[in-house]
């Protein structure tokens, strides 16, 4: 198969960065923006839940870490042994996660003669990683140790934020062959520069693929709120149906040209079922395209809920007299 044409750049980043994980701030223990294929942070206390990765798959692509807090190290009469009991050893897949500075003073690693781990494979380089934040009493400096190097920042990625490449390619996917399913995509995409031609060989390809690979089953992205039942993308949230345009005002912007039509709302990705720990939420058919402005409404609490809350809202008002 011929290469096919390429999207304008800004657009295809927008698909293609859904693969990365979200921001993390210098002083935490998780990579900034990285493939959510990376190495995989578990908290001690949800190893029984996370230690599966997603069905169907073998492992964790990158491996994984447990973070043990210092207490429930140290509670442990026999670590070595209850570790092991549940797969488990220090310093080769699991780490102690300083994060107070009682934790550290208590139970100072070099107490235990332990290093600070090096490495996101097995085997990690060290047993324990802190990250205890600064107070401005005396003796009060942050303790940053373990994965702070520009070229080796942050242990992992967040458990729920995990994707096999496998899984990002078929998102990215599917969330570009609803970016065609837009009314007006191929109109709105020749403004940006992409040829007639290429926009419907793009298209046509693009549609192809997601088709072959299961990822445009209608009743799902349906039944997900995704597209409408003519097939066209849909905000997940106020169902409305979304122009080609929301998806490239900041492209308008960046290209410093004005935004002629303000009644286009920036579009961002949506999860249908909100994140949580125990379930890996990047996966087909739980990623749409909505509104800014309605997924800061939705934002963690999924869309269930917002509805319910919206409902309880507007009969608060209606009760009270207030015009709706
Ligand atoms: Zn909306």
């Amino acid at each position: 198969m011929p290469t096919p044409p390429k999207l304008p750049e800004l657009l295809n980043r927008k698909v293609y960065k859904t693969g990365q994980t979200r921001g993390a701030d210098d002083d935490v223990i998780f990579q900034n923006r990285v493939l959510r294929n990376s190495t995989v942070l578990i908290p001690y206390g949800c190893w029984k839940l996370c230690q599966k990765p997603p069905e169907g798959e073998a492992k964790y692509e990158n491996g994984f870490i447990v973070l043990l807090p210092p207490a429930e190290y140290f509670a442990m009469k026999g670590p070595a042994k209850e570790l092991a009991a549940q797969g488990l050893k220090l310093g080769e897949n699991t780490l102690v996660f300083y994060e107070t500075r009682e934790q550290w003073t208590t139970n100072s690693p070099q107490k235990q003669k332990w290093t600070v781990a090096t490495s996101r494979q097995n085997p990690l380089g060290g047993q324990y990683v802190a990250r205890v934040a600064g107070i401005t009493a005396e003796n009060g400096e942050k303790i940053n140790e373990g994965f702070t190097t520009t070229a080796n920042k942050g242990a992992g990625i967040r458990v729920y934020e995990y994707a096999s490449s496998e899984t990002i390619k078929k998102v990215s996917q599917q969330l570009e062959a609803l970016f065609w399913l837009c009314s007006d995509s191929a109109e709105v995409i020749e403004k940006f520069g992409m040829a007639a031609k290429d926009t419907a060989l793009r298209k046509e390809g693009i549609l192809k693929i997601a088709e072959e690979k299961g990822l445009l089953d209608f009743k799902k992205l349906i039944a997900a709120r995704i597209v409408d039942k003519e097939h066209v993308t849909i905000c997940p949230l106020c169902l409305m149906r979304l122009s080609a345009k929301g998806f490239l005002t900041r492209m308008e912007q960046a290209q410093g040209r004005a935004v002629h039509d303000i009644t286009v709302t920036e579009i961002n990705l949506f999860h249908i079922n909100e994140l949580r720990v125990g379930s890996f939420g990047h996966v087909p058919y739980n990623l749409g395209w909505g509104h800014h402005h309605c997924n800061v409404v939705v934002k963690d609490s999924g869309i269930q809920k917002t509805l319910e809350w919206m409902q309880s809202v507007l009969e608060r008002n209606r009760k009270a007299g207030y015009p709706i």
